[in-house]
Protein backbone atom coordinates (compact mmCIF):
# COMPACT_ATOMS: atom_id res chain seq x y z
CA UNK A 1 0.00 0.00 0.00
CA UNK A 2 0.95 3.55 -1.20
CA UNK A 3 2.33 5.16 2.03
CA UNK A 4 0.33 8.33 3.18
CA UNK A 5 1.72 11.77 2.84
CA UNK A 6 1.46 13.87 5.58
CA UNK A 7 0.90 17.35 4.56
CA UNK A 8 2.52 20.09 6.62
CA UNK A 9 1.04 23.08 4.17
CA UNK A 10 -2.49 21.82 4.55
CA UNK A 11 -2.08 21.48 8.53
CA UNK A 12 -0.59 24.74 8.75
CA UNK A 13 -3.46 26.23 6.98
CA UNK A 14 -5.87 24.67 9.33
CA UNK A 15 -3.79 25.85 12.26
CA UNK A 16 -3.59 29.36 11.11
CA UNK A 17 -7.09 29.80 10.12
CA UNK A 18 -8.02 28.71 13.74
CA UNK A 19 -5.32 31.13 14.80
CA UNK A 20 -7.14 33.75 13.02
CA UNK A 21 -10.21 33.68 14.46
CA UNK A 22 -8.56 33.11 17.62
CA UNK A 23 -7.13 36.37 17.61
CA UNK A 24 -10.05 38.03 16.43
CA UNK A 25 -12.06 37.11 19.36
CA UNK A 26 -9.14 38.44 21.67
CA UNK A 27 -9.06 41.67 19.67
CA UNK A 28 -12.53 42.69 20.19
CA UNK A 29 -11.80 42.30 24.08
CA UNK A 30 -9.09 44.82 23.58
CA UNK A 31 -5.77 42.92 22.74
CA UNK A 32 -3.83 42.57 19.26
CA UNK A 33 -0.88 40.07 19.31
CA UNK A 34 2.44 41.44 18.62
CA UNK A 35 5.53 40.01 17.58
CA UNK A 36 9.28 41.38 17.50
CA UNK A 37 11.55 39.99 15.25
CA UNK A 38 15.10 40.95 15.93
CA UNK A 39 17.68 40.67 12.99
CA UNK A 40 21.34 41.48 13.43
CA UNK A 41 23.31 41.84 9.96
CA UNK A 42 22.57 40.96 6.60
CA UNK A 43 22.41 37.28 6.07
CA UNK A 44 19.95 36.72 3.07
CA UNK A 45 18.72 33.15 4.39
CA UNK A 46 17.42 35.03 7.60
CA UNK A 47 15.86 37.74 6.21
CA UNK A 48 13.64 35.32 3.73
CA UNK A 49 12.83 33.80 7.39
CA UNK A 50 11.94 36.77 9.14
CA UNK A 51 9.86 37.96 6.18
CA UNK A 52 7.72 34.66 6.36
CA UNK A 53 7.40 34.97 9.98
CA UNK A 54 5.82 38.40 9.89
CA UNK A 55 4.10 37.70 6.50
CA UNK A 56 2.14 34.74 8.92
CA UNK A 57 1.40 37.08 11.58
CA UNK A 58 -0.70 39.39 8.82
CA UNK A 59 -2.52 36.32 7.79
CA UNK A 60 -3.85 36.04 11.57
CA UNK A 61 -4.46 39.56 12.46
CA UNK A 62 -1.04 39.66 14.43
CA UNK A 63 1.12 42.65 14.77
CA UNK A 64 4.62 42.24 13.88
CA UNK A 65 7.56 44.60 13.66
CA UNK A 66 11.32 43.43 12.28
CA UNK A 67 14.08 45.44 14.09
CA UNK A 68 17.65 45.35 11.86
CA UNK A 69 20.90 45.84 13.92
CA UNK A 70 23.66 46.46 11.91
CA UNK A 71 26.33 43.66 11.45
CA UNK A 72 29.08 45.49 13.78
CA UNK A 73 26.45 45.39 16.74
CA UNK A 74 28.16 44.54 20.05
CA UNK A 75 26.36 42.23 22.15
CA UNK A 76 25.26 45.12 24.54
CA UNK A 77 23.17 46.63 22.06
CA UNK A 78 21.53 43.54 21.61
CA UNK A 79 21.01 43.17 25.21
CA UNK A 80 19.44 46.89 25.87
CA UNK A 81 17.20 46.29 22.67
CA UNK A 82 15.92 43.07 24.02
CA UNK A 83 15.43 44.84 27.35
CA UNK A 84 13.27 47.69 25.44
CA UNK A 85 11.19 45.27 23.74
CA UNK A 86 10.48 43.03 27.47
CA UNK A 87 9.26 46.37 28.55
CA UNK A 88 6.79 47.01 26.14
CA UNK A 89 3.60 46.01 26.64
CA UNK A 90 1.84 45.61 23.02
CA UNK A 91 5.02 42.80 22.52
CA UNK A 92 3.65 39.66 23.62
CA UNK A 93 6.49 37.69 22.02
CA UNK A 94 10.44 38.62 20.49
CA UNK A 95 11.93 35.86 18.54
CA UNK A 96 15.95 36.77 17.61
CA UNK A 97 16.50 35.01 14.18
CA UNK A 98 19.54 33.06 14.61
CA UNK A 99 22.49 32.71 13.67
CA UNK A 100 23.85 35.50 15.26
CA UNK A 101 26.97 37.00 13.53
CA UNK A 102 29.92 35.23 15.92
CA UNK A 103 31.35 37.99 17.79
CA UNK A 104 27.68 38.06 19.99
CA UNK A 105 26.87 36.12 22.89
CA UNK A 106 23.96 34.03 21.70
CA UNK A 107 23.66 32.22 24.67
CA UNK A 108 23.32 36.31 26.37
CA UNK A 109 20.64 37.32 23.93
CA UNK A 110 18.21 34.46 24.34
CA UNK A 111 19.01 34.30 28.00
CA UNK A 112 17.98 38.25 28.16
CA UNK A 113 14.68 37.80 26.57
CA UNK A 114 11.64 37.93 28.88
CA UNK A 115 10.71 34.01 29.45
CA UNK A 116 6.87 35.28 28.73
CA UNK A 117 7.72 36.47 25.91
CA UNK A 118 9.97 33.85 24.78
CA UNK A 119 7.87 32.70 21.81
CA UNK A 120 11.29 30.78 20.55
CA UNK A 121 11.14 28.41 23.81
CA UNK A 122 15.11 28.61 23.92
CA UNK A 123 15.13 30.57 27.22
CA UNK A 124 16.72 28.13 30.06
CA UNK A 125 13.59 28.87 32.18
CA UNK A 126 11.32 27.42 29.64
CA UNK A 127 13.35 24.75 28.74
CA UNK A 128 13.40 23.77 32.29
CA UNK A 129 10.00 23.83 32.79
CA UNK A 130 9.12 21.48 29.47
CA UNK A 131 12.08 19.22 31.21
CA UNK A 132 9.65 19.07 34.36
CA UNK A 133 6.28 18.66 32.43
CA UNK A 134 5.44 22.37 33.47
CA UNK A 135 3.14 24.80 31.33
CA UNK A 136 5.66 26.66 28.56
CA UNK A 137 6.77 27.88 25.81
CA UNK A 138 8.14 25.16 23.75
CA UNK A 139 10.36 25.19 20.67
CA UNK A 140 8.55 25.55 17.37
CA UNK A 141 9.54 22.82 15.31
CA UNK A 142 9.14 20.19 17.91
CA UNK A 143 5.73 21.61 19.09
CA UNK A 144 5.22 21.15 15.07
CA UNK A 145 6.14 17.44 15.18
CA UNK A 146 3.20 16.69 17.68
CA UNK A 147 0.39 18.40 16.15
CA UNK A 148 1.60 17.05 12.74
CA UNK A 149 0.89 13.46 14.40
CA UNK A 150 -2.32 14.08 16.37
CA UNK A 151 -3.88 16.34 13.15
CA UNK A 152 -3.36 13.15 11.26
CA UNK A 153 -4.85 10.94 14.12
CA UNK A 154 -1.01 9.22 14.49
CA UNK A 155 -1.41 7.73 18.21
CA UNK A 156 1.83 8.55 20.39
CA UNK A 157 1.03 6.89 23.62
CA UNK A 158 2.71 3.80 24.29
CA UNK A 159 4.69 3.74 20.73
CA UNK A 160 8.43 3.18 20.07
CA UNK A 161 10.12 6.81 19.25
CA UNK A 162 13.52 7.27 17.71
CA UNK A 163 15.23 10.85 17.63
CA UNK A 164 17.99 11.24 15.57
CA UNK A 165 19.58 14.55 16.54
CA UNK A 166 20.01 15.63 19.76
CA UNK A 167 20.13 19.73 19.23
CA UNK A 168 18.51 22.11 21.72
CA UNK A 169 16.72 23.33 19.19
CA UNK A 170 14.99 20.25 17.57
CA UNK A 171 16.50 16.67 18.99
CA UNK A 172 15.76 17.21 22.92
CA UNK A 173 13.01 18.90 22.99
CA UNK A 174 11.29 16.84 20.40
CA UNK A 175 12.16 14.17 23.23
CA UNK A 176 10.82 15.39 25.75
CA UNK A 177 7.78 16.80 24.35
CA UNK A 178 6.92 13.03 22.69
CA UNK A 179 7.81 12.01 26.36
CA UNK A 180 5.28 13.88 27.98
CA UNK A 181 2.46 12.26 25.23
CA UNK A 182 3.82 9.16 26.43
CA UNK A 183 5.32 7.39 23.95
CA UNK A 184 8.97 5.45 24.62
CA UNK A 185 11.59 7.74 23.73
CA UNK A 186 15.22 6.87 22.24
CA UNK A 187 17.54 9.72 21.40
CA UNK A 188 20.13 9.18 18.75
CA UNK A 189 23.33 11.31 17.58
CA UNK A 190 26.86 10.40 15.91
CA UNK A 191 28.11 8.45 18.58
CA UNK A 192 25.25 5.97 18.26
CA UNK A 193 26.56 2.82 17.46
CA UNK A 194 24.45 0.59 15.18
CA UNK A 195 22.23 3.63 14.46
CA UNK A 196 19.78 1.99 11.71
CA UNK A 197 19.18 -1.48 13.90
CA UNK A 198 17.95 1.60 16.74
CA UNK A 199 15.95 2.81 13.69
CA UNK A 200 14.85 0.23 12.45
CA UNK A 201 12.11 -0.21 16.05
CA UNK A 202 11.17 2.77 16.07
CA UNK A 203 6.86 3.31 15.45
CA UNK A 204 7.65 6.80 14.82
CA UNK A 205 10.80 7.79 13.31
CA UNK A 206 12.23 11.67 13.92
CA UNK A 207 15.07 12.66 11.39
CA UNK A 208 16.98 16.20 12.72
CA UNK A 209 20.19 15.64 11.23
CA UNK A 210 21.55 18.07 8.55
CA UNK A 211 22.39 15.83 5.87
CA UNK A 212 20.95 14.99 2.62
CA UNK A 213 19.30 11.66 2.54
CA UNK A 214 21.57 9.94 5.64
CA UNK A 215 18.45 7.58 6.29
CA UNK A 216 17.76 5.20 3.81
CA UNK A 217 15.68 1.84 3.65
CA UNK A 218 17.86 -0.24 6.43
CA UNK A 219 17.08 2.75 8.77
CA UNK A 220 12.84 2.41 8.43
CA UNK A 221 10.90 -0.49 9.78
CA UNK A 222 8.18 -1.38 7.95
CA UNK A 223 5.01 0.24 8.71
CA UNK A 224 6.87 3.63 10.47
CA UNK A 225 5.61 7.25 10.63
CA UNK A 226 8.61 8.75 9.82
CA UNK A 227 8.94 12.96 10.56
CA UNK A 228 11.56 14.52 8.56
CA UNK A 229 12.76 17.46 9.98
CA UNK A 230 16.17 17.83 7.74
CA UNK A 231 16.09 21.08 4.67
CA UNK A 232 19.00 20.64 3.04
CA UNK A 233 20.06 22.33 -0.04
CA UNK A 234 21.38 19.69 -2.90
CA UNK A 235 23.14 21.23 -6.18
CA UNK A 236 25.42 18.25 -7.12
CA UNK A 237 23.85 16.78 -10.23
CA UNK A 238 24.77 13.08 -9.60
CA UNK A 239 23.21 13.54 -5.75
CA UNK A 240 19.93 15.07 -7.05
CA UNK A 241 19.50 12.11 -9.59
CA UNK A 242 20.30 9.37 -6.77
CA UNK A 243 17.53 10.93 -4.65
CA UNK A 244 15.01 11.89 -7.41
CA UNK A 245 15.35 9.25 -9.66
CA UNK A 246 11.66 8.20 -7.76
CA UNK A 247 10.19 11.46 -8.76
CA UNK A 248 10.84 12.48 -12.41
CA UNK A 249 9.04 15.86 -12.18
CA UNK A 250 11.31 16.99 -9.19
CA UNK A 251 14.51 15.40 -11.33
CA UNK A 252 13.17 17.89 -14.30
CA UNK A 253 12.65 21.08 -11.74
CA UNK A 254 16.42 20.16 -10.72
CA UNK A 255 17.34 20.62 -14.00
CA UNK A 256 16.04 23.72 -14.88
CA UNK A 257 17.01 25.18 -11.50
CA UNK A 258 19.84 23.47 -11.06
CA UNK A 259 19.05 23.36 -7.24
CA UNK A 260 16.39 20.90 -4.84
CA UNK A 261 15.53 20.66 -1.08
CA UNK A 262 15.89 17.41 0.66
CA UNK A 263 15.15 16.38 3.78
CA UNK A 264 17.49 13.99 5.87
CA UNK A 265 15.69 10.75 4.63
CA UNK A 266 16.17 8.98 1.66
CA UNK A 267 12.79 10.38 0.14
CA UNK A 268 12.30 7.09 -2.26
CA UNK A 269 12.94 4.57 0.31
CA UNK A 270 10.49 5.79 3.03
CA UNK A 271 7.57 6.19 0.31
CA UNK A 272 8.20 2.37 -0.02
CA UNK A 273 8.31 1.57 3.19
CA UNK A 274 6.72 3.66 5.56
CA UNK A 275 3.18 3.81 6.61
CA UNK A 276 3.54 7.77 6.99
CA UNK A 277 5.58 10.22 6.37
CA UNK A 278 6.23 13.97 5.77
CA UNK A 279 7.35 15.26 2.60
CA UNK A 280 10.37 17.91 2.46
CA UNK A 281 9.39 20.50 1.52
CA UNK A 282 6.41 21.22 2.52
CA UNK A 283 6.02 18.74 5.51
CA UNK A 284 7.76 19.44 8.87
CA UNK A 285 8.74 22.82 7.57
CA UNK A 286 5.69 24.96 7.40
CA UNK A 287 4.24 23.80 10.78
CA UNK A 288 7.05 26.02 12.61
CA UNK A 289 5.73 29.15 11.62
CA UNK A 290 2.20 27.98 12.65
CA UNK A 291 3.60 27.11 15.86
CA UNK A 292 5.10 30.21 16.71
CA UNK A 293 2.00 32.09 15.94
CA UNK A 294 0.58 29.78 18.33
CA UNK A 295 2.90 30.97 20.95
CA UNK A 296 2.70 34.68 20.24
CA UNK A 297 -1.38 34.23 20.57
CA UNK A 298 -0.57 31.80 24.04
CA UNK A 299 1.67 34.76 25.01
CA UNK A 300 -1.55 37.27 24.18
CA UNK A 301 -3.88 35.23 25.77
CA UNK A 302 -1.72 36.00 28.93
CA UNK A 303 -1.27 39.54 28.80
CA UNK A 304 -5.13 40.01 28.31
CA UNK A 305 -6.16 37.29 31.63
CA UNK A 306 -3.06 39.84 33.53
CA UNK A 307 -5.20 42.70 31.97
CA UNK A 308 -8.01 42.01 33.93
CA UNK A 309 -10.08 42.85 30.77
CA UNK A 310 -10.84 39.13 29.88
CA UNK A 311 -14.24 39.29 31.15
CA UNK A 312 -15.33 36.72 29.91
CA UNK A 313 -12.05 34.02 31.25
P1 LIG B 1 22.38 20.28 14.54
O1 LIG B 1 23.51 20.33 13.59
O2 LIG B 1 22.35 21.22 15.70
O3 LIG B 1 22.24 18.79 15.11
C1 LIG B 1 22.39 17.69 14.28
C2 LIG B 1 22.31 16.43 15.10
O4 LIG B 1 22.47 15.33 14.20
C3 LIG B 1 23.40 16.33 16.16
O5 LIG B 1 22.86 15.94 17.39
C4 LIG B 1 24.34 15.27 15.59
O6 LIG B 1 24.94 14.42 16.57
C5 LIG B 1 23.38 14.42 14.77
N1 LIG B 1 24.17 13.72 13.75
C6 LIG B 1 25.05 14.25 12.87
N2 LIG B 1 25.63 13.28 12.15
C7 LIG B 1 25.12 12.12 12.60
C8 LIG B 1 25.34 10.76 12.26
N3 LIG B 1 26.23 10.41 11.33
N4 LIG B 1 24.63 9.81 12.91
C9 LIG B 1 23.74 10.16 13.86
N5 LIG B 1 23.50 11.43 14.23
C10 LIG B 1 24.18 12.40 13.61
O7 LIG B 1 21.05 20.44 13.64
P2 LIG B 1 19.56 20.94 14.01
O8 LIG B 1 18.93 20.06 15.03
O9 LIG B 1 19.58 22.41 14.26
O10 LIG B 1 18.86 20.73 12.60
C11 LIG B 1 18.75 19.48 12.01
C12 LIG B 1 18.14 19.62 10.63
O11 LIG B 1 16.83 20.16 10.77
C13 LIG B 1 18.86 20.59 9.69
O12 LIG B 1 18.74 20.12 8.36
C14 LIG B 1 18.10 21.88 9.83
O13 LIG B 1 18.18 22.70 8.66
C15 LIG B 1 16.70 21.35 10.01
N6 LIG B 1 15.79 22.25 10.71
C16 LIG B 1 14.55 22.40 10.19
C17 LIG B 1 13.62 23.19 10.82
C18 LIG B 1 12.26 23.29 10.24
O14 LIG B 1 11.57 24.25 10.49
N7 LIG B 1 11.83 22.29 9.46
C19 LIG B 1 13.94 23.93 12.05
C20 LIG B 1 15.25 23.62 12.59
C21 LIG B 1 16.13 22.82 11.91
P3 LIG B 1 26.06 14.97 17.62
O15 LIG B 1 25.29 15.76 18.62
O16 LIG B 1 26.64 13.73 18.16
O17 LIG B 1 26.99 15.80 16.80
Amino acid sequence: MAARILDGNKIRDDILAELAAKVEDIAERGVKPGLAAVLVGEDPASEIYVRNKTRACDRIGAFSETVHLPAESTTQDLLELINRLNCREEIDGILIQLPLPGHIDARAALSAVSPSKDVDGFHPINVGRLATGTPCLAPCTPRGLIEILKRSEIPIAGKRAVIVGRSNIVGKPAALLLLAEHATVTICHSRTPDLAAVCRQADILVAAIGRPAFLTREHIGEGAVVLDVGINRVSNEAVAERLLGHAPKRLERFRKSGKALVGDVHPGDVAEIAAAYTPVPGGVGPLTIAMLMSNTLDSATRRLSRSGSDASA
